[in-house]
């Protein structure tokens, strides 16, 4: 039933996922009332804020141990919910010690999600909407390094996907076609 459903949406930063949700929510509310989106880093952040994070791009350069702690908060916050929820979030975070998962075994374990969506777009793509994109405090980066990260978030969602046993769709949210997208992953799923 759609009502159960537990949606995780990831994808490399700037790749489109916040703008896609925004899309989405607003079609599944008609048939969906209590459809929400929560933003994985945004309760990261409030929990965070009490021990003194600054902002959502300050989280991923706390220490492992920290980060950790945060996502088992915001992943028991997302358990309690009972309606259909959209979590939109990262497969991976980039840390001065690497990759961290995004979505750790405990992390899948608390949520368990029924599905993973993972975003992509073309590596030039999501490069000018990183550079596009001043509301946001973004690393310096390259496009060697955006496709270096879309290799890395193949890997880790479908990881995820073999530990939870729940599928993966992949989509391409092409350059203008945010509409479109939001539309084919509602039919798809059959929301
Ligand atoms: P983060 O992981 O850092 O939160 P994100 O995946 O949520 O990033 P957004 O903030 O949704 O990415 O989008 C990044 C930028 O790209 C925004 O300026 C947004 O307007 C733009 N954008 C998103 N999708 C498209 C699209 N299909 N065509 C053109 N621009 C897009
Ligand atoms: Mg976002």
């Amino acid at each position: 039933m759609a009502g159960n459903k537990r949606i995780v949406i990831t994808g490399i930063p700037g790749v489109g996922k916040t703008t896609l949700l925004s899309k989405m929510i607003q079609r599944l509310k008609a048939n969906n009332p209590d459809c929400i989106v929560v933003s994985f880093g945004t309760l990261m952040l409030e929990v965070g804020q009490e021990n003194g994070v600054r902002d959502r791009d300050h989280l991923r350069k706390l220490p492992i141990s920290e980060q950790r702690r945060l996502q088992n908060i915001a992943a028991q916050r997302i358990a309690t919910y009972e309606g259909m929820i959209l979590v939109d979030t990262h497969a991976f975070i980039s840390s001065p010690e690497g990759y961290y998962p995004g979505l750790p075994g405990q992390v899948l374990s608390i949520i368990r999600p029924t599905n993973f969506i993972s975003v992509s777009a073309r590596p030039e793509e999501i490069y000018n909407r990183r550079m596009r994109d001043t509301s946001r405090n973004r690393d310096r980066v390259t496009i060697a390094a955006v496709k270096g990260d879309l290799d890395v978030q193949s890997g880790m969602i479908s990881a995820c996907s073999v530990i939870t046993g729940s599928p993966v769709m992949h989509v391409l949210n092409s350059e203008g076609k945010v509409d479109e997208v939001a539309d084919e992953i509602i039919t798809m799923m059959g929301l």
